[in-house]
């Protein structure tokens, strides 16, 4: 842009970027789950996991992709199974940095300028209520016309159960889709594996949960994440079932992927398909994600953490 001073360039130069995250490493192949992993500028790694069209998930069918993008580096929270919370909170992101991953992702399949992805799940590393300002801005973009123009109906934002915030986005005028990550159908279960619970007991979540639903009248996901020994018994399937009616939900069952260092597995696939056959009989609309995984550090953090310990190792 020559027709700009040289210093105003610089100055243009110095405080603007066109892009705030670089590809690291990326796993997977056209047409399968891929998972990649960027670099923010401080050097910090972040996940984005780009799935291929599905119409059993979340949104339609289409040639384009979901996209699951991060909010924040590492998690507060603690969930015990999860891996993107191992090393604890670093940061939240900004809100170009959750933009950028989508538009990286649109650049790294050679669609640049198109609208290659249509569906977003807010479910990353990190949790997303938590980075609420920052996740609303990006939003407020992700969505507009003069953004990348992805209708609110098609984003999903998924929370560990964060009652102030599931009241705050219900009160904000745009109809994104919730997805509350569950895992446990009882308070006994839930305390056991996410220390949010004690925090906000299932009542207290299923009336914020509820208050949405209402709000936006549209389905809730309750996400459940098989983990063998710890949530798959058979006795949490009628709370499951009756919050699930009650909230007009769909439930998104989940088969554990394994973290190293954890001691969580998961549940044989008979005692999966018996789950799930037992929240289908009682009418609860489920589907069972049994997806090919393992082989590209499926659960979401673990990529981000194997490459840190490669990192630190050489
Ligand atoms: S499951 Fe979500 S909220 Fe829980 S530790 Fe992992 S990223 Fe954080």
């Amino acid at each position: 842009m020559t027709n700009l001073t040289e210093s105003l360039r610089t100055s243009l130069d110095e405080t603007f970027d066109f892009s705030t995250v670089e590809l690291a490493r990326k796993q997977g192949d056209a047409d399968t789950t891929q998972k990649f992993l960027w670099k923010l500028r401080d050097g910090q790694l972040v996940e984005s996991v780009l799935i291929p069209a599905s119409p059993a998930l979340y949104g339609d069918a289409s040639d384009r992709h979901t996209l699951c993008v991060s909010t924040q580096v590492g998690c507060a929270y603690g969930c015990t199974f999860c891996a993107s919370g191992l090393d604890g909170f670093k940061r939240n992101l900004e809100p170009a940095e959750i933009i950028d991953q989508v538009l990286a992702v649109e650049r790294a399949q050679g669609r640049a300028g198109e609208r290659a992805i249509n569906n977003l799940v807010i479910m990353g590393m990190g949790e997303p209520l938590a980075n609420y300002d920052n996740l609303m801005a990006s939003l407020e973009i992700l969505n507009a016309e003069w953004g990348t123009n992805i209708g609110a109906r098609k984003i999903t934002i998924s929370t560990s159960g964060l009652v102030p915030q599931i009241k705050k986005l219900a009160a904000q005028p745009r109809q994104y889709r919730l997805a509350i990550s569950l895992h446990g159908a009882t308070d006994a279960v839930r305390d056991r594996i996410m220390p949010i619970n004690r925090k906000y007991p299932l009542a207290k979540l299923a009336d914020a949960a509820e208050e949405y639903q209402q709000a936006k009248s549209g389905k809730l996901t309750l996400e459940y994440i098989l983990i063998a020994g710890v949530n798959d018994g058979l006795d949490q399937v009628l709370p499951l079932a009756q919050l699930a009616h009650r909230l007009r939900a769909k439930v998104n069952l989940i088969p554990y992927n394994h973290v190293d260092g954890l001691e969580w597995d998961r549940p044989d696939d008979a005692i999966q398909d018996a789950f799930h056959e037992a929240l289908i009989s009682r009418g609860t609309l489920t589907t069972l994600r049994r997806e090919k995984g393992h082989d590209i550090d499926a659960a979401c953090g673990q990529l981000r953490l194997r490459t840190e310990k490669e990192l630190a190792s050489t």
